[in-house]
C-alpha cells in the first residue's frame, strides 16, 4: 500500500468496511459477542434527507445480524473496536494512517489537520487513536547485543545532565541489529533505570552496553550473569570495537528531529505514546505491508472515548504521576 494508491482503493465507505472485514475476520465473518459463524446481512438504505445526528445512530449501510437465538447482535466491521461510534469517513481514518506510516518524522495534528480538511480536535483525536495501535505487543524483550542510554527531551537546560529540572528522561534500549524500545523514565537513578530495563530487555542477553554512569549497575540483579561493557563517554571514548552504544544514539538523533521538527509542542502527558509511534515505525522501516499490520491492529482494539484519553495520564508505570501541561522545547 504506497500513499499516493490510498484515495483510490479507500474512496467509499463500502471500500473501507470490506477491507476491515478482511483483516478483522480472514477466516469469515464472526459475531464479536458469542462467536457464532451463523449470521444474515442486514443491507439499509441510507435516508439522505435525514439530519446527520439522525444518520449517525443508524449510519453503516450493510450490517450483520448474529442469528444465534439467544444473542441477536446487530455489528459491523467497526463495532467494537477503535472505529467504533466515530463520525468520520472511514476513507479520511485510512488517509490518516498512511500518512502517519508514511512520515518518517511524525505526523502532527496540524499537518493531519491540513492534509484531511477537519478541524484540529478532530485530527489530534485521531492520531491518538491511530497511535494507540503503534505499539509493540507486549511482553516483548530485547536480547542479543543490547546497548542502552538515556537521553533528555525539553526544557530549557538542554545540555546540563545533571539539571533535570523542565526535561523528560527517556531511556533508549535497542538490540544491535534489531528492534528499538523508548521508554519514559521518572529520573536516571538506578532504581528506575533498573526496573525500565528488566522490563525490556531479556535476562538472558549476551551483552549489555552503556555509557559509564554509575547508575548502570547490574551486578546484584537478574543481569548479574550478562557482560557488561561500558563505554567511558567521561573520558570521551566513543567506540571501542563492539563496545559503543552508537546504534541507539542513531535512534535519538532521529527522534530528536523528529520531535523538534514535528511536534514542536508535545505534551509530557502523552510523551510515551509519541515514543511508541517513534519506534513502531523506525522498527518497521524496511517492511512494506507496514499499513495493512497497522489497520489489522487497529481492528483489534478498543474504542477509545476522548473523556478517557484527555484524562489519562497513567499510560505506563514510568510515566511521572502529576499531569503537567505542554511544554515548548
Ligand atoms: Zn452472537
Amino acid at each position: 500500500m504506497k500513499l499516493i494508491d490510498c484515495p483510490k482503493a479507500f474512496a467509499t465507505d463500502e471500500m473501507c468496511l470490506a477491507y476491515l472485514e478482511a483483516k478483522r475476520w480472514p477466516h469469515g465473518v464472526r459475531c464479536p459477542v458469542c462467536g457464532a459463524k451463523e449470521i444474515s446481512t442486514i443491507t439499509r438504505t441510507v435516508d439522505e434527507t435525514k439530519t446527520r445526528k439522525e444518520k449517525k445512530q443508524n449510519k453503516r449501510k450493510q450490517l450483520y445480524q448474529c442469528l444465534e437465538p439467544t444473542c441477536k447482535q446487530q455489528f459491523s466491521a467497526t463495532s467494537g473496536t477503535i472505529f467504533h461510534d466515530s463520525h468520520l469517513p472511514l476513507s479520511k481514518w485510512f488517509m490518516a494512517v498512511a500518512l502517519m506510516i508514511d512520515a518518517k518524522k511524525g505526523m502532527s495534528a496540524a499537518q493531519l489537520q491540513r492534509h484531511l480538511g477537519v478541524n484540529y480536535r478532530t485530527a489530534w483525536y485521531l492520531c491518538h487513536r491511530i497511535r494507540e495501535a503503534m505499539n509493540e505487543p507486549d511482553g516483548l524483550k530485547l536480547t542479543g547485543t543490547v546497548e542502552i542510554d538515556e537521553t533528555y527531551i525539553g526544557g530549557k537546560q538542554r545540555g546540563h545532565k545533571g539539571k533535570l529540572k523542565n526535561k523528560d528522561v527517556v531511556l533508549g534500549i535497542r538490540q544491535r541489529g534489531g528492534p528499538l524500545k523508548l521508554v519514559q523514565i521518572v529520573d536516571n537513578k538506578a532504581g528506575t533505570l533498573y526496573d525500565a530495563v528488566a522490563e525490556h530487555v531479556d535476562k538472558n542477553a549476551d551483552h549489555i552496553v552503556t555509557d559509564d554512569a554509575g547508575a548502570y549497575n547490574f551486578r546484584l540483579t537478574q543481569f548479574r550473569n550478562v557482560p557488561h561493557s561500558k563505554i567511558r563517554h567521561s573520558a570521551g571514548e566513543y567506540v571501542k570495537g563492539e563496545v559503543h552504544t552508537n546504534t541507539v544514539e542513531n535512534a535519538f538523533s532521529l527522534l530528536k528531529r523528529a520531535v523538534i521538527g514535528t511536534y514542536h509542542q508535545l505534551s509530557i502527558k502523552h510523551l510515551q505514546r509519541y515514543l511508541n509511534e517513534f519506534s513502531y515505525r523506525f522498527n518497521r522501516r524496511e517492511t512494506l505491508d507496514m499499513f495493512e499490520q497497522t489497520v489489522a491492529r487497529m481492528t483489534g482494539i478498543d474504542a477509545m472515548p476522548y473523556s478517557k484519553l484527555v484524562e489519562q495520564n497513567a499510560f505506563t508505570p514510568f510515566v511521572r504521576p502529576a499531569p503537567k501541561t505542554s511544554e515548548p522545547f
